[in-house]
């Protein structure tokens, strides 16, 4: 073709990328070849797909092969999948087009966790192919296109490349990576073949390579002409989720898991059916063993469920065949039964996807649930158990077995373990205990020296110590285990099954002395009550039953989500010393002081911040000099 080569800038997110992937992914730069196998696969499972509507497009022989030539330092990758046009060329590959590797670029923009070892995480994709090359070409041609549409890539990873149209005799696209020098330990063939053994075994479109011809001598001893070779089918290529599970042995499902996740660790579990009736699908899902940086971010953007119908891929189907509450699941889903041009719309209100969507769910909570009395689900629960806790407010129809799966820390533990079961907590209640008793704050600190507590450690009672972001909002919406109500301990009137603990009745002068403490504190509380909550501090705030805490009013206002003020009660402890000198006070002045450091006391005791913490000091030095003199 005679035409000259048009030159293009890299975007400028895309040499930040290269830079990072070639430095950060040296140490295991094998990945190039799993990544552009990778993407050789995705292209077949595309054509597969468009050739189910398209007649003229043919998917028969769909295989990807891998060449080598030692002579020019050339590892080539090709594959008679999809293809792409000059603007798909354009839009894929020189720009940031891998949705990985931009969360991964916001990631650090953020500094968030941007940890060069996580870009791993996002598969990376085409850029890995300057780990090990200097000049890439990449020669494409789109299915269904003449050969003469085709188009050639061509960059050094460095700032720019170049587009050429050229002609290509097979539809599909082929990668041809000039390595450097010091690669050139890929320049072989059983290195190429362990390889694709190790990360692409499982791959459902044959990996082809040149069989290794051996010299062979005739009958009287001479070497004979090299035979020519011919290709075989390295890889084991049939759909690891259509076998038997019997067939299958642990190492292959974690090679699998790698394959299509991304992940370079084992999965920690993984539950593989082929469910037979009137619905029939086959289903591999796994749960990671870490959780990726992003789980809490973006539950719109998950990815890591695939649906195929009759082993067509379809498409990346995470938020159809899972709830949010579950998203860190990775796997398969194989319909039988779904049409296979079946679209997203469609998907979304789809009976027979609806089936299998709640048959998956109640898979992945049973795997759970016999995974819980292993060391390892402290383990899970640390990664996702804040994820999973979700569950109790999206899914009401599967409450009763989340709730068998929840843990928390509690006031029987020294540590901020999360470990204690609801079941554990039930079996250890006290015999005239009716209720399970929790608290939720800010962090671990907050809540184990909350005063709310003082009581139940006089008491001997357990409390469920909760200090997740979420645990609020949850525990606001779930009312029981079982037959057992939740009752936080910082809420409502305190009611125990024996009477020692009733508030002991309040003078007239008391009375009178905690109406004017109110009167000096009507904007910040509705109410000053004598408590029966206190042991050793001298007031606290206490919510009504059905309101929500103040750190999680606190949490929404921050999120710009204002909500019509909850204003708290404060409880006074009246036989405590700090009080008994307040009721002595004359002075207006100094009395307001004091009203307002037993409210402060009480935010402070609970974690939870000042308006004024200045103010607040300058005032408590007074009244300590008013004390000395
Ligand atoms: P990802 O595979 O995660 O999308 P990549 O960087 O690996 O990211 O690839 C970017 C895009 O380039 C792909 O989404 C695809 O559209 C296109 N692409 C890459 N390799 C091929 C190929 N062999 N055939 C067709 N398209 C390809
Ligand atoms: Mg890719």
């Amino acid at each position: 073709m005679g035409q000259t080569a048009e030159k293009f800038e890299f975007q400028a997110e895309v040499n930040q990328v290269l830079d990072l992937v070639i430095h950060s992914l040296y140490s295991n730069k094998e990945i190039f070849l799993r990544e552009l196998i990778s993407n050789a696969s995705d292209a077949c499972d595309k054509l597969r797909f468009e050739a189910i509507k398209n007649d003229q497009l043919s998917s028969d022989d769909l295989h990807i092969t891998v060449d080598f030539d030692k002579e020019a330092g050339t590892v080539t990758i090709r594959d008679n999948g999809i293809g792409m046009t000059k603007d798909e060329v354009i839009a894929n590959i020189g720009t940031i087009a891998n949705s990985g590797t931009r969360k991964y670029l916001e990631s650090i923009a953020k500094k968030d966790r941007g940890d060069a070892n996580l870009i791993g995480q996002f598969g990376v994709g085409f850029y890995a192919s300057f780990i090990v090359a200097d000049e890439v070409e990449l020669r494409t041609r789109k299915a269904g296109e003449p050969a003469d549409a085709a188009i050639s890539w061509k960059s050094d990873g460095k700032n720019a490349y170049t587009l050429e149209s050229i002609e290509k005799e097979e539809q599909g696209t082929e990668i041809i990576l000039h390595l450097r020098e010091e690669e050139s330990e890929f320049l072989e063939n059983y290195r190429l073949r362990n390889l694709i053994k190790k990360y692409s075994e499982h791959v459902a479109f044959p990996i082809k390579m040149l069989e290794i011809v051996f010299p062979e001598k005739d009958d009287d001893g001479n070497e004979l002409p090299p035979k020519q070779p011919e290709y075989e089918v390295v890889n084991d290529a049939t759909a690891l989720w259509k076998k038997a599970p019997t067939d299958i042995k642990d190492e292959d499902y974690q090679a699998f898991y790698k394959q299509f996740s991304h992940d370079y660790s084992d999965a920690w579990t993984w539950t593989h059916n082929h469910i037979e009736g009137n619905q029939s699908y086959s289903n591999l899902l796994y749960i990671p063993a870490k959780s990726p940086f992003n789980m809490f971010q973006n539950p719109d953007e998950r990815d890591g469920l695939k649906l195929y119908v009759k082993r067509v891929f379809i498409m990346d189907a995470a938020k159809e065949l899972m709830p949010n509450y579950l998203r860190f699941v990775k796997g398969i889903v194989d319909s039988d039964d779904l049409p296979l041009n079946v679209s997203r719309e469609i998907l979304q209100d789809n009976p027979l996807l609806r089936k299998i969507r709640s048959g998956l769910v109640k898979r992945i909570l049973s795997v759970l649930k016999k995974k819980t009395s292993t060391a390892e689900y402290t383990n899970f629960w640390s990664e996702f158990g804040e994820i999973l806790k979700e569950g109790l407010v999206e899914d009401f129809s599967n409450r009763d077995a989340i709730l068998k799966l929840v843990r928390f820390a509690s006031t029987e533990n020294d540590d901020d373990k999360q470990n204690v079961s609801l079941e554990d907590y039930v079996s250890r209640m006290k015999s005239d205990q009716e209720k399970v008793y929790y608290i939720t704050g800010e962090s671990w600190e907050a809540v184990k020296n909350s005063p709310h507590l003082e009581l139940f450690k006089k008491k001997g009672i357990e409390v469920l110590l909760m200090y997740d972001r979420i645990d609020e909002w949850v525990m606001n919406q779930v009312f029981e285990f079982g037959d057992k109500k939740f009752q936080s301990v910082a809420k409502g009137a305190l009611e125990f099954g024996d009477d020692t603990e009733k508030t002991p009745e309040t003078t007239e002068e008391q009375k009178s002395f905690l109406e004017k403490i109110q009167e000096q504190l009507k904007e910040q509380v509705s109410e000053v009550k004598s408590s029966n909550r206190l042991v050793d501090s001298a007031s606290c705030l206490v919510m009504d039953e059905q309101a929500m805490a103040l750190h999680m009013q606190k949490l929404m206002e921050q999120a710009g989500q204002a909500m019509p003020g909850q204003l708290p009660s404060l409880e006074i402890n009246m036989q405590h010393p700090l009080v008994k000198h307040i009721e002595s006070v004359e002075d207006t002045e100094r009395f307001g002081q004091w009203s307002e450091l037993l409210f402060e006391q009480a935010l402070l005791a609970e974690g939870g911040q000042l308006k004024n913490p200045a103010e607040y000091v300058h005032k408590m030095n007074r009244l300590m000099l008013d004390i000395l003199q």
